[in-house]
This record gives C-alpha cells, sequence and structure tokens, in this order.
C-alpha cells in the first residue's frame, strides 16, 4: 500500500504557525533562552498557543540596548 502525500496539507498548517515561532532568541540573553525552551516544547507537545505566547515573548524581548542589571 502507498500513501498518499497528504503531509503537504499539514506543512502549509505548519507553515502558517511557523513565521508565527521563528522568532530568533538573542544568544546569551537567559530569558530569551527560556522562552526559545519553552516554544520547542509546546510546539513539541502540539501547544501551539503556548508556543506562539513563547516566541512573542522572544518578540518582545527588547535588544537595542544594554543595561547593566
Ligand atoms: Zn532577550
Amino acid at each position: 500500500m502507498t500513501t498518499p502525500p497528504r503531509y503537504s496539507e499539514d506543512l502549509v498548517e505548519l507553515d502558517v504557525d511557523g513565521w508565527l515561532l521563528e522568532e530568533t532568541p538573542v544568544p546569551g540573553c537567559a530569558p530569551c533562552g527560556t522562552c526559545a525552551v519553552k516554544r520547542d516544547e509546546a510546539a513539541k507537545a502540539g501547544d501551539w498557543k503556548a508556543a506562539c505566547a513563547a516566541a512573542r515573548g522572544i518578540r518582545n524581548h527588547r535588544h537595542g540596548h544594554r543595561e547593566s542589571v
């Protein structure tokens, strides 16, 4: 039995969510790293709502200037 290539439909769906998850954590930034891990784990678990929220956390973390905290 051959399986028809239905995965293309899934890829389109993932693509729509994919760009929301594409935020790149800044190397060495702890908050970004934490969000990235959360995002990956949520995405693996299929929890797109949590994954998007974590990606948004990275996005909302501003890196335009350095602050010594
Ligand atoms: Zn950050």
